[in-house]
């Protein structure tokens, strides 16, 4: 690009006909508009149509904003000195409503004139009784369809403080239309021509000129498109590159061979065979540890798919070559667990595995410690105490996170540091699919393996909504299940904020049940998160012996716990979950060969999205379906590590909307690299120059991780 070119992009705002420093100012503080070019990219965040037109007999106070079209009646100058204003009244076929200035009155009294046709845009609001628009945008009918060529107009963010500055969006527009005019055939393009070509986009000044002013609707479409695939584009650019440097920077460890203990384990210890989807990631795996460069993978897996056996055959490679392994729970419940199924699943093999968490006496962690730096341990299992500064491994080459969604970025980056010279391959955990399009940016610079198969024999749990009035119904159906020797799981909300009530809810909850389910026909247990951890983990191993026939709970069980012969999950007042915590949940149950069942109870009332996530959980098991649905529902914001990432500040495209072009923008963006890595190729020039800008702009989040 010409440099001159940049520089009148670059021209502080103030300098734009029309603006001065006044202007500039607000422009600055309301809306970050400081050159020229971030007024070109400051969008329309929506297009009136004229046949967006109302009558003004339709206007209601709950229009945010309504387009009128009208003559003007009547024109009236009230009150005196600050209290003075200018009041018109615009009317149509239908009816008549009150428009009013209270600033700017002298230049309103020249332009509205008694007898002409006008278009009206504003906020009606109700005031004596009556409708009036107060400062509504106006023109004469003449120039409103001046300025539309096939009715479109853009309709932009305005504020208070710009509106008192003439900066309505009409004014912004106005700004826009000089600004365009002023840069007319300097906009470049930042694209290269085979791209241009192979999606059929317009050039950049031609979507820049339609995104402001749509010529009609095609080109406003074709504008929104170009500017949305730049936009995805350049962010797949910056995560992609930032994954290639960071392979380039860490040395992975190479894992020469597969030995004896995995072969061992895998001849001998296995109790089943593997799902095609277990083989598949673990070969995966295996190729990734093999090449020297560092593995960062993500590994997503429904509920019950069997993850904790593919961790473990990978953690027994790593062993193989000599190194450490270790696993990281979200909580000390899970990773005891994962202690227990792992020590158990290896038998009589001589490896020494070790569980390191919050209540782990001082001399027993004095001992991990010693033991890890000798390097007596193979396989430290724990909970966040695994990333205390404390723990030093002799070789850690394998870290395990469980539960991914539980951790930050940051805790996965501390890990690492574990080692000083070596960087561990770390597998990250999930069983809450991440949608593919968040898998592509918010996680974008992980490797994704999927299990996609449950072990042979499992039944997809049923799930059925009640309201909370037919409890007596589900009360007769759980008695029913425990005279077959079932288990149940009854779950009530523990939310922070209102931790106390959530908890009296708990408690009545449980002596109702105990009511109902007497004892000495009935055990029932309770666990909650405020609970001494002895005591929590008497009640869990009591449940999982199947001692106890009811667990009453709250979300603790969420994670990880394992009792297969748990048929029934009872939900109280589900609406006040979220859909992942909600499939979480039932993953808890349908992990043995009969039938399960989820029971969701929720009251009456319900709003919309709680009635949408409820419906959602009935109709489907299938966990991706459930991400999916719930990224639409929430928005992108609500899921962790979206902040950080970037995808909160696209301006034009949505990850959720516009998914099939977040899959094109990730294909390209990864055939650019591959053939070009460096961007140096001259038809690359203007991708690297516009990365170097965005680069320079964000920080470039993108090495964050
Ligand atoms: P998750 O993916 O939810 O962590 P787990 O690893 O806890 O699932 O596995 C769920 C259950 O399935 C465990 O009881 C485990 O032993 C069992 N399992 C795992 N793989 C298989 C398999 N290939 N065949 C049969 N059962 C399996
Ligand atoms: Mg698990």
């Amino acid at each position: 690009m010409n440099s001159n070119v940049q520089q009148i992009l670059d021209t502080p705002i103030e300098f734009l006909k029309g603006v001065g420093p006044m202007r500039a100012e607000v422009l600055k503080k309301e809306l970050s508009i400081f050159r020229f070019e971030d007024l070109l990219n400051n969008f329309p965040f929506r297009y009136y149509d004229k046949k967006e037109i109302r009558s003004i007999s339709e206007v209601h106070s709950a229009m945010p904003n309504v387009l009128l079209r009208g003559r003007i009646v009547a024109v009236d100058m009230q009150g005196v000195g600050r209290a003075q204003r200018l009041t018109a009244v615009l009317q149509d076929d239908t009816g008549k409503i009150e428009l009013v200035w209270f600033q700017g009155i002298k230049w309103v009294k020249e332009k509205v004139l008694k007898g002409f046709e006008y278009v009206v845009f504003g906020k009606p609001t109700i005031f004596s009784g009556r409708f009036n628009i107060a400062h509504p945008e106006i023109e004469t009918v003449a120039q409103f369809e001046a300025n539309l060529a096939e009715g479109i107009m853009p309709v932009y963010n305005s504020s208070e403080a710009l509106k008192r500055k003439g900066l309505d969006s009409r004014g912004i527009s106005k700004l826009t239309e000089i600004l365009l005019k002023t840069v007319v055939q300097k906009i470049p393009e930042n694209l290269p021509d085979n791209l241009i070509k192979k999606y059929r986009l317009l050039s950049h000044e031609q979507a820049f000129r339609n995104i402001h002013f749509p010529q009609n609707e095609t080109l406003l479409h074709e504008a929104q498109k170009r500017l949305k695939f730049e936009e995805l584009l350049f962010m797949q650019l910056q995560i992609l590159r930032s994954k290639i440097y960071r392979a380039k920077k860490l040395k992975g460890i190479v894992f020469q061979t597969v030995g004896d203990n995995f072969n061992n384990f895998y001849n001998h210890y296995l109790p089943f065979e593997l799902t095609n989807a277990q083989k598949r990631v673990v070969k995966e795996i295996r190729r990734d540890t093999c090449t020297g460069a560092q593995m960062n993978r993500l590994l997503q897996g429904d509920v019950g798919s069997g993850k904790t056996l593919v961790a473990l055959l990978s953690m027994l490679i790593a062993i193989d070559n000599g190194y450490q392994t270790c696993m990281m729970a979200p909580t000390e419940i899970l990773a005891q667990q994962h202690f227990n199924t792992i020590s158990k699943f290896l038998g009589e093999m001589s490896l020494q595995v070790r569980l390191l968490t919050g209540s782990t006496k001082t001399a027993e962690r004095k001992k991990i410690f010693s033991d890890l730096e000798n390097g007596n341990i193979h396989i430290l299992i724990g909970t966040h105490a695994l990333i205390e500064n404390a723990v030093q491994f002799k070789n850690l080459g394998l870290a395990v996170i469980d539960e991914q969604h539980r951790f930050g970025v940051q805790q996965r980056a501390q890990l690492w540091t574990k080692n000083h010279d070596i960087v561990p391959h770390v597998l990250v955990m999930t069983a809450t699919p991440i949608p593919r399009t968040l898998a592509m940016t918010v996680y974008g610079d992980l490797d994704v393996s999927i299990i996609d198969e449950l072990p042979p024999g499992r039944k997809p749990v049923k799930t059925v909504h009640y309201y909370d009035s037919k409890r007596l119904l589900v009360f007769a159906f759980m008695r029913d299940q425990i005279r077959q020797g079932r288990q149940i799981y009854v779950v009530y909300p523990l939310i922070e904020e209102s931790e106390t009530l959530d908890l009296k809810d708990l408690m009545d909850g449980y002596n109702s049940i105990s009511r109902d389910f007497p004892l000495p026909d009935y055990q029932i247990g309770i666990v909650h998160g405020k609970m001494k951890p002895e005591i929590k983990d008497y009640e869990m191993q009591r449940f999982k012996e199947g001692k106890t026939h009811i667990l009453v709970a709250t979300t603790v069980i969420e994670v990880g716990v394992d009792v297969p012969n748990a048929s029934v999950m009872v939900i109280e007042s589900a609406e006040r979950f979220g859909l992942s915590q909600l499939h979480q949940l039932r993953g808890r149950v349908g992990r043995g060969a009969d039938q399960s069942f989820c029971i969701l109870m929720s009251s009456f009332k319900l709003s919309q999205d709680a009635r949408l996530r409820l419906e959602t959980m009935v109709q489907t098991t299938d966990g991706f379906k459930i991400a999916e649905a719930d990224l639409k529902l929430r928005g992108p914001g609500d899921i962790v590590g979206t902040r950080q990432s970037g995808i909160m500040d696209l301006k034009i495209a949505s990850i959720v909307q516009d998914e099939a072009m977040v899959k094109t923008a990730r294909i390209e963006a990864m055939e650019i690299l591959s053939t070009d890595p460096n961007l140096s190729l001259p038809e690359n020039a203007t991708l690297q120059l516009q990365l170097r800008k965005m680069d320079s702009v964000s920080g470039n989040w993108g090495m964050i991780s």
